[in-house]
């Protein structure tokens, strides 16, 4: 796991549901003895060239330039930065960068990475969505980029569609993209004809009021035989747990223990397809006992893949 404690000094404004807390309750989770055997790393500070191979340097400058030196500075309604936002969030980055690199130097058979802000609504030149940079779109592109990899796949089961990411591969042919995610919702894109330059984006809309039989339907289904068909090198998830029924931001109704399957399942596409390789990271959760327990139950199930 990959992990930093400067994810504590982004700091929203009061009665923001992305907040410090949802940080603590993760760690306070693993922090139980079944995670003792958990390989725990810092995330590094992101190579600025990995950013750059999704968001252009007039973007990065702008958010730096926002970073305000006390209190907020809003970007959009939702996507506030502090004083501690910049460093957080190019821990993001940097920690899904080094997991790529660890897994692919066959260091660990899987990583995940516990960092916010999330990444998965963050655009080419847009902030929003309480994301500021492409996280696991930039880790995409470094693995492929950077190590040469010709296929990676990216799974996105946060319960808001990931547009951002969506944007940042809509032209790569090497990398697909599939989502599920409540319709309708925020941002309000993951239409089923959402297809990408190249047709390798594939977006399953689950109904509001839905549950895990319905999801497990969409995987079991849809999205991991496509993944297996596409021989993935590598697959990278955006694991956000706003899914759970429990969780105040949407209408699903998975339980923690649907996000534990949905993990093995796809833990199984990639022993069957790319050795085994996965690199997960924190998107959404709002329920912070929800999110604690759902995160433990993904991070148990990468474990036990690559024990
Ligand atoms: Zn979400």
């Amino acid at each position: 796991m990959f992990s930093h404690l400067s994810s504590l000094d982004h700091v929203t404004p009061p009665g923001h549901p992305e907040r410090v807390e949802r940080y603590d309750a993760i760690m306070k989770a693993l922090a139980d003895p079944r995670f003792d055997t958990l390989d725990r790393r810092e995330a590094p500070i992101a190579d600025p060239a990995d950013i750059l191979r999704c968001h252009p340097q007039a973007y990065v400058d702008s958010i730096e330039v926002a970073i305000p030196d006390s209190g907020f500075v809003s970007l959009d309604p939702d996507t506030h930065v502090s004083p501690g936002s910049l460093e957080a969030a190019q821990r993001g980055v940097g920690g899904c960068c080094a997991a790529v690199d660890a897994v692919l130097a066959g260091e660990v058979a899987n990583a995940f990475v516990c960092m916010r802000p999330p990444g998965h609504h963050a655009e080419t030149a847009r902030a929003m969505g309480f994301c500021l940079f492409g996280n696991i779109a930039i880790a995409a592109k470094r693995a492929l980029d950077h190590h040469g990899l010709e296929r990676v796949a990216v799974i996105d089961f946060d319960v808001h569609h990931g547009n951002g990411t969506q944007d940042l591969l809509w032209t790569e042919e090497r990398a697909m993209f599939c989502s599920t995610h409540q319709m309708p919702l925020y941002p309000g894109s993951g239409h089923p004809s959402e297809t990408g330059a190249h047709g390798t984006i594939v977006n399953v809309p689950l109904d509001p009021n839905t549950g895990g039989a319905e999801m497990r339907r969409a995987y079991d289904d849809a999205i991991l035989p496509m993944v297996e068909e596409f021989e993935p090198q590598l697959i990278l998830v955006s694991a956000g747990f706003d899914a759970h029924e429990a969780d105040p931001l949407a209408q699903l109704y998975w339980t923690t223990e649907d996000f534990g399957w949905v993990t093995k399942r796809i833990c199984e596409v990639a022993a069957a397809t790319c050795g085994g390789r996965v690199v997960s990271t924190l998107e959404g959760g709002y329920d912070l006992q929800a999110l604690a327990d759902s995160t433990a139950a993904h991070v148990e199930v990468l474990m036990e893949a690559g024990a």
